[in-house]
């Protein structure tokens, strides 16, 4: 007999596999004649991918009204996306929030850079809690009990290894705190944590999703609070940052609902891109909206207006403005 939180994962389990193959479909096609658009997302198991899958199989869907082919890129992660949109190897990429912020001011992991003024936010998605996964047996049920532990950073160029960096730094700790600091990715990551090669994993990441089922199942791990002043002071003095929680009853073994903070995923892209090309993907996914937020259980909850209103730091692209003026959501012209 199965548990209702198992049934819950088993049907997560599906629909995520689904979604793996859908994307991977829209990446075979290939008609000539058609305006490519890349987005770039992040590793297989994580949201940015499926949900890059999501928008690009709503783009495709009417291909011979606009010629767009969209494709959906798997990728190192947020700031290698945010890299690659100012090297303008990338047309549209899903980042965090807080890294839209650095690239666009030109801070943090982006002061060497500067400023990228091309970049453009196109829309806020779902909310990304940073999480901490520890293995059932490792003692860990704080964050402060990570000391002395083996843990993955995650890799360089994703956003959770960037986001991560920050938090060592409010704490007033770094990468010498652990016994060990693995530089794996998203995808490998559960398996580490399950073939006791680390104790802990890190990821700030959409729920449910697929390393997080996988490190929950295949071995007994707990996700783990991530509180405390040197948080409360992250999330007073950046306007990224939010309390944040994650849902109990997502993943085996958890039921409870899980403190933490937490930045929100964003969809970026550049000046050099087409308006009317943003303008197409801008509405295919607000015209179909039901079905956006049905394509992935990370994306149920989503809000038209909270996707324009938050976590965009970067100028909103004119298109979306059009869009929500044209339809009506809005009745000013969002800023530029
Ligand atoms: N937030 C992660 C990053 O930017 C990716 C999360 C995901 O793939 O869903 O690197």
């Amino acid at each position: 007999m199965c548990s209702s939180s198992q049934l819950l994962g088993i049907f997560i389990a599906t629909v995520l596999t689904v979604l793996s193959g859908t994307a991977y479909a829209e990446q075979e096609q290939d008609i000539d004649n058609t305006r490519v658009l890349t987005i770039g997302t992040g590793s297989l198991t994580g949201v940015y991918y499926p949900l890059g899958g999501a928008v690009c199989r709503l783009v495709n869907r009417e291909r011979e009204r606009h010629g767009i082919r969209c494709l959906a890129d798997s990728t190192e992660g947020s700031v290698s996306n945010l890299n690659a949109i100012r090297a303008g190897e990338m047309d549209m990429a899903v980042v965090q929030s807080d890294w839209q912020y650095h690239a666009y001011h030109g801070s943090s992991q982006f002061e060497a850079q500067g400023p990228d003024q091309d970049l453009r936010a196109v829309f806020s998605l779902h909310s990304e809690p940073f999480t901490v996964v520890a293995r059932a047996d490792s003692g860990i049920t704080l964050f402060d009990d990570l000391k002395d532990k083996r843990i993955n950073v995650g890799n360089p160029g994703s956003g959770q290894r960037a986001t991560l960096e920050v938090v060592l730094e409010a704490m007033g700790w770094t990468l010498n705190e652990f016994a060990q600091v693995l530089e794996l990715s998203a995808a490998e990551q559960a398996q580490a944590l399950c073939d006791n090669t680390v104790d802990a994993i890190i990821f700030t990441v959409g729920h449910p999703n697929r390393s997080i089922l996988e490190a929950t199942t295949a071995c007994d791990s707990v996700l783990v609070p991530v509180t405390g002043p040197a948080i409360d002071e992250l999330v007073q003095s950046r306007t990224y940052y939010t309390h944040a929680t994650i849902p109990g009853g997502l993943y085996r073994g958890n039921v409870e609902e899980i403190p933490t903070f937490g930045v929100k995923a964003t969809l970026v892209t550049s000046t050099r891109i087409p308006e009317e090309t943003v303008y197409q993907v801008v509405k295919a996914v607000f015209d179909n909206f039901d079905e956006f937020r049905s394509l992935h259980p990370a994306l149920a909850d989503l809000d038209k207006q909270i996707m324009i209103q938050e976590g965009n730091s970067a100028p909103l692209h004119p298109s979306t403005g059009r869009y929500f003026l044209e339809t009506g959501i809005i009745d000013a012209p969002a800023p530029e």
